[in-house]
């Protein structure tokens, strides 16, 4: 796509916003009737882009991205009218007789970004937000997705005004000229890397952002935990999308005294989940290019491999993988996996769990706590720097709308889903509304002898 296209469908985009038709709420209702239609209709296309894009299974590709997108038109259409509403707040003395009110007011047009992962939960969920608020929306989905990208091309330019929602294909050159462009907010997905250069490119308009980045999530398993069910449920996050998961767990931390039953649940779970050929498995998935494979692949320590360890560079399979014994030094531990290979590392005070976490160059996106004691898992809470997670399970708060999503710290800016996601992409508009009926003289020049009161009020 050429830079005057780029340019001309944002400055279309401006001028639709700023002629208020996304403002109205019946507009917003309507987009996402059409989009829920849109998605049903497009569901097995979807479904077959992500097979292609992914090896995703049927099951998969409903439960993290079509249902989930769905699910989440459905709330969003339930709780809309009430998230729009001006919701009231405290008027101190100061600024009486008078009432204060949050207004909600879109941010305008926006720039969504999404990753290769989960190609349509990525790129409709903040899509879906930002509607929701009353905006208007360039999508850029990724190259890594030919397929999938292909189906949303189509879903959005077949059904939507683009002035309204546009889509726009390409690589990185296409993205960078995007970045060029003056946007009102910028939500991006993917790696931190990448974040950099994208927030770098917002500073230089002042543009805020979000960003949605990755990171080295802990699983901590301490030794009075349900270990049955801790390894069935890590087990079940590590390895969806073939790890190719931004909340998977990266590693386990397990407590010495249970490790080896632990590594003897996982590598058992592991083949009643995907059988003794997880290559023949078709629940489970391939990583999305030679390079990453590579990359995953060298990670792999023979020496250390409890189960799994099978490549095949042809298909890009790599099995689910479990290591044992590993430390910081591991070139497992040396950057986010996104892959189906599952470091073991083992502590005996919590001492050394917070040794590895904060060694590690980020706070994690996720964190999850296994322990069957509330106090533990309080102390690992408030002592653990991290996005957001869960305690005896993994990944499922992602799937609660109720709860924002989003990191801390180099694992990302902001948090949506819900009505965070209404939020995130509106402005909170403070407006103090005073009376007319009665005007006291205290803020008025002169000011002789009134401090003494201001002093009393703000006491
Ligand atoms: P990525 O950063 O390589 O790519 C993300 C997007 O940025 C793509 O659309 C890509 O085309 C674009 N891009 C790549 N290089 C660019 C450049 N130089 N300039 C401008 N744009 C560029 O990420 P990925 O490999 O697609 O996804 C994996 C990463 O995303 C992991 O780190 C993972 O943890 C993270 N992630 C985070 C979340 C979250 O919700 N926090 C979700 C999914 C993935």
């Amino acid at each position: 796509m050429q830079e005057q296209q780029i340019v001309s469908i944002v400055n279309q985009q401006r001028e639709f916003f700023n002629s208020g038709v996304t403002r109205a709420y019946q507009y917003r209702v309507e987009c996402l009737n059409k989009l829920k239609v849109v998605f049903k209709r497009y569901e097995q296309e979807l479904n077959a882009a992500l097979k292609q894009d992914l090896g995703k299974s049927e099951f998969e590709a409903f439960f993290a991205e079509t249902g989930f997108c769905q699910h989440e038109i459905t709330e969003t259409l339930k709780k809309l009218k009430g998230w729009m509403k001006p919701k009231r707040t405290w008027t101190g003395l100061l600024s009486q007789p008078g009432t204060s009110r949050i207004y909600y007011s879109p941010l305008g047009v926006n720039l969504i970004i999404a990753p290769y992962n989960y190609p349509v939960n990525l790129s409709f969920s903040p899509l879906i937000a930002a509607i929701a608020a009353g905006n208007t929306v360039v999508l850029k989905t990724s190259e890594m997705t030919p397929a999938c990208s292909t189906v949303i091309q189509k879903m959005l330019e077949e059904n939507f005004d683009p002035r309204h929602i546009a889509y726009i294909p390409g690589e990185i050159p296409e993205t960078t000229l995007l970045l060029q462009q003056k946007f009102d907010h910028i939500f991006f997905t993917g790696s931190p890397r990448v974040g950099s250069i994208v927030m770098a490119a917002a500073a230089k308009n002042l543009t805020p952002v979000t960003l949605e980045l990755g990171g080295k999530s802990p699983c901590i398993v301490h030794h009075d935990a349900n270990l049955d069910l801790a390894v069935k449920r890590i087990c079940n996050g590590k390895f969806m999308n073939a790890g190719q998961t931004c909340i998977a767990p990266d590693y386990v931390l397990v407590h010495r005294d249970v490790k080896e039953a632990f590594l003897q649940n996982m590598a058992q779970r592991i083949r009643d989940c995907y059988g003794d050929d997880p290559e023949q498995s078709p629940d489970f998935g391939r990583i999305i290019s030679a390079n990453h494979f590579s990359r995953i692949a060298a990670m792999i320590n023979l020496e250390k491999v409890v189960v799994g360890g099978q490549t095949n560079a042809e298909t890009n399979f790599i099995a689910p993988t479990v290591l044992r014994d590993c430390q910081l030094d591991d070139k497992a531990m040396q950057e986010e996996i996104f892959g189906p290979v599952l470091p073991v590392l083992d502590y005996s005070d919590f001492d050394e769990v917070y040794q590895v976490v904060s060694k590690l160059p980020q706070h994690p996106l996720a964190c999850y706590i296994y322990s069957s004691s509330d106090a533990v898992q309080q102390e690992l809470i408030a002592n653990i720097q991290f996005g957001g997670g869960c305690i005896n399970n993994c990944i499922m708060h992602v799937g609660n709308s109720y709860l924002p999503f989003g990191g801390v710290g180099e694992s990302g800016i902001g948090s949506y889903h819900g009505i965070h996601g209404f939020e995130r992409f509106s402005h909170k508009k403070s407006i103090l509304k005073s009376a007319t009926w009665i005007d006291f003289p205290l803020m008025y020049a002169p000011y002789k002898d009134k401090i003494k009161f201001l002093r009393w009020i703000l006491k």
